[in-house]
């Protein structure tokens, strides 16, 4: 079931040299109980479009059309006192840095007190009671004492489990996971790819996963999509897409990473462009392989590629 969903999302910034265009047609839809990894490199826009959901852009960003809708309200036209209600409760975020989150000044245990008795109006001994359930419910050893640390007594691994455990504490329906796992080391990714995954299936939480790993999500995302200079070049359902990637990007993002065993691996020559370069056509034509004429003057739709699957790439344009 649909839970949230990004229409036609179109987004710049206001730089010295004028607007500048981020984000172009963004669509992406995010049901109950799934994860969409939405992976490319640095750069690409899928952290804008993530802050975009929780109304958190610069001020200098620009909305200029689109519409992102959450529990049948458009989230982009919320008064900010309602999107506030939205922010943490229903919608949370798991930042790449956790400190970003966390207070050093205080213990983690009054942050997570302080979270449930905004957003559940829970105080005293119930308060404490939720907050330790949520520590044992994302593994965290001895919860009572735990509560009572500072952040800086917390390794990295544990300080995203602190997060993760205040999203559980608001029974949050959407977790978005922006690069959750890259501050930490391998064996610790996996565990807190597998805490993220045990909370969907149990809470029928959506997860938005923001990534340039494409190794990381193989085995847990329900769906990827694809990102390359603010647009959406691919989206398919994870198996379908690791099978049969449609667009040259995602072909050289799989070719890139270590899991494709007996090939070597491949690098992808180039930078995605800034905001402030303009590219005509494709935005990928310059880095592209496969580029054709047409590639360089006109800018490929969205182009059937398989059951729910589509590639904005002249490749697939079989008419
Ligand atoms: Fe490459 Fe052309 Fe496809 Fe763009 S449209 S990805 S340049 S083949």
């Amino acid at each position: 079931m649909k839970i949230l969903e990004i229409e036609k999302l179109n987004l710049g910034f206001n730089c010295e040299n004028g607007f500048r265009q981020a984000l172009y047609d963004v669509s992406l839809t995010l049901n109950r109980g799934e994860m969409l990894a939405l992976v490319g490199e640095s750069g690409c826009g899928k952290t804008v479009s993530a802050m975009s959901i929780l109304r958190l852009l610069p001020k200098n960003a620009a909305i200029t059309s689109g519409a992102i809708t959450f529990e049948s309200q458009d989230i982009l036209q919320l008064k900010p006192r309602d999107m506030q209600h939205i922010r943490g409760a229903k919608i949370a975020l798991i930042p790449q840095d956790p400190m970003t989150s966390l207070n050093p000044l205080y213990t983690v245990g009054d942050q997570l007190l302080e979270v449930i008795k905004i957003h559940q109006g829970l105080k005293g001994k119930e308060a404490f009671e939720k907050a330790v359930e949520a520590f044992e419910k994302v593994q965290i050893p001895s919860a009572h004492e735990r509560l009572r640390a500072y952040p800086h007594e917390f390794s990295g691994g544990m300080k995203q489990r602190a997060i993760i455990a205040m999203a559980l504490a608001c029974n949050a329906e959407i977790l978005i996971a922006d690069e959750p796992t890259t501050a930490l080391d391998v064996t610790i990714q996996a565990q807190i790819m597998d805490l993220i995954e045990n909370i969907k299936k149990e809470h029928d939480t959506a997860i938005l996963l923001i990534t340039h790993d494409l190794a990381l999500v193989r085995e847990q995302a329900d769906r990827i999509a694809v990102m390359y200079a603010g647009r959406i070049v691919e989206s398919a359902p994870a198996e379908e897409f690791f099978a049969h990637p449609a667009h040259p990007y995602s072909v050289a993002l799989l070719n890139s990473i270590p899991s494709n065993k007996g090939k070597p691996l491949e690098t992808i020559t180039g930078q995605p462009p800034s905001i402030q370069q303009s590219i005509a056509g494709c935005k990928f034509h310059p880095r592209c392989r496969n580029c054709m004429e047409i590639c360089t003057k006109e800018v490929p739709q969205n182009y059937p590629a398989g059951v729910n699957h589509f590639s904005a790439c002249f490749l697939c344009d079989k008419k």
